[in-house]
């Protein structure tokens, strides 16, 4: 997605050789209209597999799962890394480690939102070592619902994550992916591209 492309080479930060910092657009700040494309991006991409629900994780996946859904017409849930007062029973938990914060965490949807009826598309930001993925994946096999795929707003194609979720026979579509932020520079596995 040359938009998405552009944004990242413009205005992420290569912080070290494996973590892009995109605060300015995704991760702190939200460019909407980029959201919105993205959004698009997704719901064409996925408009054929029957998909009921999108599943993400709070609180990066939410922008552009909304947009997606916007265009899908199904609603969006993000699992919640923090049990909230009036989320304490009747939830599916999963946990996942993260490799950027080195801390595991459960995170947890409520049973009344994905059900053995539903078809979900998974939505996040970013694509690393898959373990988020996974922690989603574990949720829709306990809710006994249908996987569509999962949408990625940023792979790192260089860290494991990717081969990991496809190598199960999982639709993964991400929008860019890169190939190596070695010596700070933004390279995709199409092409290079350079900052
Ligand atoms: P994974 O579970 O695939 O290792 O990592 C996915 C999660 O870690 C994403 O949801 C994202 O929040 C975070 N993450 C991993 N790598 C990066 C990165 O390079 N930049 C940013 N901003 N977040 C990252």
């Amino acid at each position: 997605m040359k938009l998405l492309k552009d944004k990242i080479v413009q205005d992420g930060k290569v912080l070290s050789d494996q973590v892009l910092k995109v605060d300015s657009f995704l991760n702190h700040q939200i460019d909407p209209p980029l959201m919105q494309a993205i959004g698009e991006e997704f719901a064409e991409r996925f408009k054929d597999a029957g998909i009921t629900k999108i599943l993400t994780l709070e609180s990066s996946g939410i922008a552009p799962s909304m947009m997606a859904g916007l265009i899908l017409g199904v609603p969006v849930i993000f699992a919640r890394k923090r049990k909230s007062l009036t989320l304490i029973d009747h939830l599916y938990t999963a946990s996942v480690h993260s490799f950027t914060k080195n801390e595991t965490n459960d995170i947890s949807v409520s049973k009344d939102f994905v059900t053995s009826e539903d078809t979900v598309l998974l939505i996040d930001d970013f694509l690393a070592n898959g373990q988020a993925v996974l922690g989603l994946l574990d949720i829709i096999e306990q809710a006994g619902a249908k996987l569509a795929g999962v949408g990625i707003v940023i792979e790192k194609g260089f860290q494991p994550g990717g081969a990991l979720i496809r190598e199960q026979d999982i639709r993964v579509e991400s929008l860019a992916n890169i190939a190596s932020l070695e010596n700070g520079q933004v390279t995709f596995f199409e092409g290079a591209l350079s900052k």
